[in-house]
């Protein structure tokens, strides 16, 4: 195995963290209690949101997010396929129809405009309406939600995405999974539409280990995914009554504690995030083969999560990714597709070539290591062995 020369990403643990996971353990409630109560308030004073409901995973937020929206099997949800996958599967864990939009160029973030014509279109039905559809397993109905991903720590275009919601009565989620902390025209992250998900696993803005925080102004959708969280015990019922068939997906109160912790140096984690990006960007600013992160005007905060270059057509980045590692610098393709996932391929035959923005981004994007633990020498590291693979990477 090769010994890499920096992490790919790493969590920023103090000895704050290390004292209130361990004065945790002093205790006899490791679940539900104090640790969790205090962490969701915590999230609802820094976000703003009526309500937060923390869970073991980004994902299983998610996955509540779908079912508080009413979205059911067989039920059209507008998502994107530039996306971690779990984005896409927690809507097809309640058999329901993933219908990609393909994004922006620059953003990576789903293309209202392509989004509204794909509303429309599958609105008048026929065949217009068919060639935004999976090519099976899929019927035309009337969409049911918007599902927008923040991605790479970005906020999606939000005024055009609630106008296209609200005109069209669709349900708008947010995965804001990978952009705590980020800010579109000064409104946070996370606070748009019915429901958002915050996600801590170790390589987040911060962690909590593995967890995740349901945010929501809706105190139905609220109570019901509080009740889901915890094996479907709605309010008033005992331990053994359970009204609805719920899940397991609470968090660990050592979790919990470890998120207030973090969620105290949240500044402070951004703060020196924002630092790595912009050594980077000096490094890697004139570097004809190097596409930067774009950021938009309607950012008004980024918060990064990871740092993703595009190389240009003529590199081979499979090959610039092996000289990388030959050289102790580790780095991902980033995303790959979800639409061409072997799983998705299967249900719904997709092919390439079917969303040619995400596939050319997709194609060309690399993630170099990135953390707020980085010191300035790693990031120059990183960017002198970019600089001598990049001309052996050419096809
Ligand atoms: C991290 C992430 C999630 C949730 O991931 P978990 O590992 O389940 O916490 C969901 N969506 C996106 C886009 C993510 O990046």
């Amino acid at each position: 195995m090769t010994k890499y020369r920096v992490s790919m990403s790493a969590p920023d643990i103090t000895e704050a963290e290390r004292q209130a996971v361990a004065d945790v353990l002093n205790t006899p409630v490791l679940s539900m209690g104090e640790q969790t109560f205090e962490f969701e308030r915590a999230i609802k004073e820094y976000s703003g949101a009526k309500h937060a409901i923390a869970v073991n995973s980004g994902t299983a937020g998610l996955h509540l997010c779908v079912r508080a929206a009413g979205i059911r099997a067989g039920d059209l949800v507008l998502t994107t396929p530039f996306s971690f996958v779990a984005s896409s599967n927690a809507l097809l864990y309640e058999n329901a129809v993933p219908v990609f939009v393909d994004v922006h160029m620059e953003t990576g973030n789903i293309d209202p405009q392509r989004l509204a014509q794909a509303v429309e279109q599958i609105a008048a039905g026929g065949k217009p309406a068919q060639n935004w559809l999976p090519r099976k397993n899929a019927v035309a109905k009337k969409p049911k939600a918007i599902l927008a991903v923040d991605v790479f720590g970005q906020p999606a275009d939000y005024d055009a995405l609630e106008d296209i919601a609200n005109k069209n009565d669709l349900v708008l989620i947010e995965d804001s999974c990978e952009a705590l902390g980020a800010r579109y025209k000064k409104k946070l992250a996370g606070r748009f539409g019915q429901s958002a998900v915050y996600a801590f696993y170790p390589n987040k803005q911060m962690t909590t280990g593995e967890g995740g925080v349901i945010v929501t102004n809706d105190d139905e959708a609220a109570e019901f995914m509080r009740a889901m969280r915890n094996q479907g015990r709605a309010p008033g019922d005992t331990w053994l009554e359970h009204t609805h068939l719920g899940y397991n997906y609470r968090i660990t109160e050592m979790s919990a504690a470890l998120g207030r912790a973090q969620l105290n140096r949240l500044d402070e984690l951004l703060a020196k995030r924002d630092q790595v990006a912009a050594w980077y960007g000096e490094h890697l600013a004139n570097v004809p083969e190097v596409e930067l992160p774009a950021i938009v005007p309607s950012t008004t905060r980024m918060s990064w999560f990871v740092y993703v270059i595009r190389v240009a057509p003529q590199i081979d980045r499979e090959k610039l990714s092996a000289l990388l590692g030959e050289a102790g610098i580790p780095s991902r393709p980033y995303f790959a597709p979800i639409h061409l996932q072997p799983f998705m391929i299967d249900r719904f035959s997709y092919k390439p070539g079917d969303f040619p923005v995400t596939e050319d981004i997709g194609r060309r994007g690399l993630a170099l290591p990135f953390s707020g633990v980085m010191s300035q020498d790693d990031v120059g590291l990183v960017c002198d062995e970019l600089k001598k693979a990049l001309p052996k990477a050419i096809t």
